[in-house]
């Protein structure tokens, strides 16, 4: 397969040369077909499969050059928006195609200077698109494609009603495309209003953890977990490495100690509660290399594109086993190799268990050499399965009675 067969238009096929593309990926090769053809695509891909261009480049395509606003691309957060909006404009240099990105925590000033000139691709989240709709400065009622991405990351963000309100104002005979990774009932019903015999396109295992990264749990004491984490950052050799951390007191905590602890990292921050232009800063100095440890919550945990990262340290097990595939994703993109390591203690066995039931597969323990260790039971050879604890953790004490007896 090549893209050369799939209809691509000139201005397209010389975006995709520049960017070094020699074959499309296997969801590219799926989608493109069926979204030249104008259908309704529902799909679902591991990330760093190649999904944007999958959309991006039929899309283009088929609108050709500039009009209307025709085009809507949907996004649940900034930086995803910001990223499908930087694939977008490189393939669109040579079409005329007007994009603009819209997410709020910026001013108003430079979205409405590019509505007033026109737009044809708007990316955006849903939130400030609302915004716009009630001010009368966006009129979806020329939409021809209507992209819905990371559909369950929009319910996971309580995004479905207002994604609802969007899609309601679309016309009714528009192209719609919806990438979910996950399909609970709420998304599946969604999908079922918003989509016209969609065509469903799935790519390798739903669940699955990329091969190219190798991960392996490092079990260890609780109040170990951060000395833990600091030999393993000196004992790696890494060129740019995520730790993620459940909580935002955990990023900033951890932030300040591994700047503490004196080596020279140089060390950034990302969560919700860091105000919009700093975590553009954080995410973009990471890109450039400028920093290469970036501690972040799930928020940086989907769908991001930074390439060559190479290791991911989850600071604990994530509670849902979903994120772990989402979060050792930002690592072996692209075909390129990672290692993901995951700082494993007693009380986050159940999460270990699930995870492992949720991707299929038993996750290597691995200890690090010379650390002094305090003792766990979970550091025994012949300790019992992750299942074993995590049901002995969770049962009930014998009644007093029959303790005292033995
Ligand atoms: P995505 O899943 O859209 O985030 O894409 C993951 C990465 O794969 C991005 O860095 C893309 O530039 C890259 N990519 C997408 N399609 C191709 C292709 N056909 N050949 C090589 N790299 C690609």
């Amino acid at each position: 397969m090549s893209f050369e067969n799939l209809g691509l238009s000139d201005a397209v096929m010389e975006g995709v040369h520049r960017a070094g593309y020699t074959e499309p990926t296997p969801i590219q090769a799926q989608a493109i077909p069926i979204v030249m053809e104008g259908l309704d695509v529902i799909g679902a891909s591991q990330t760093g499969t190649g999904k944007t261009a999958a959309f991006a480049l039929p899309l283009l395509t088929r609108l050709g050059g500039p009009g209307k606003l025709r085009c809507l691309i949907l996004e649940p957060v900034r930086e995803l928006a910001a990223q499908v909006e930087d694939t977008i404009a490189e393939f669109s240099k040579g079409t005329g195609l007007r994009t603009l990105l819209m997410h709020g925590g910026v001013g108003y000033g430079h979205q409405l200077d590019a509505l007033n000139e026109g737009v044809d691709i708007l990316i955006a989240t849903p939130g400030r698109l609302l915004d716009h709709m009630g001010r009368g400065t966006v009129k979806l009622d020329n939409i021809e494609i209507l992209v819905l991405d990371e559909v369950d990351r929009m319910l996971d963000m309580g995004f479905l009603p207002d994604v609802r309100k969007i899609v309601g104002k679309c016309p009714d005979n528009r192209q719609t495309l919806f990438f979910s990774a996950t399909m609970p009932p709420a998304i599946d019903s969604l999908a079922k209003w918003a989509l016209r015999e969609p065509r469903e396109i799935e790519i390798g295992q739903r669940r699955g953890v990329a091969e190219t990264v190798s991960h392996a749990f490092y079990p260890v004491a609780t109040k170990q977990r951060t000395e833990l984490l600091l030999a393993i950052l000196k004992e790696t050799d890494f060129k740019s490495v995520m730790i993620f951390t459940r909580t935002k007191r955990d990023a900033d905590m951890l932030a300040s100690t591994v700047k503490r602890d004196g080596a020279d990292y140089r060390i950034t921050v990302m969560h919700s509660d860091i105000k919009q232009s700093d975590r553009a800063k954080a995410l973009k100095g990471f890109r450039d290399g400028d920093f290469d440890v970036i501690i972040a919550t799930d928020l940086a945990a989907r769908g991001l594109d930074i390439s060559g990262v190479t290791h991911v340290i989850n600071f604990s097990v994530p509670e849902n086993a979903e994120d772990y595939v989402h979060r050792i994703g930002r690592t072996g993109r692209a075909k390129q190799e990672g290692d993901a390591f995951t700082i494993l203690s007693a009380e986050e066995l159940s999460f270990a268990t699930a995870v492992e039931r949720f991707i299929g597969q038993k996750v290597e323990r691995r200890k690090l050499e010379g650390f002094p260790y305090v003792y766990t039971t979970l550091l025994d050879d012949d300790a019992p399965s992750a299942e074993k604890l995590a049901r002995v953790f969770n049962r009930r004490p014998a009644p007093k009675r029959l303790r005292r007896k033995r």
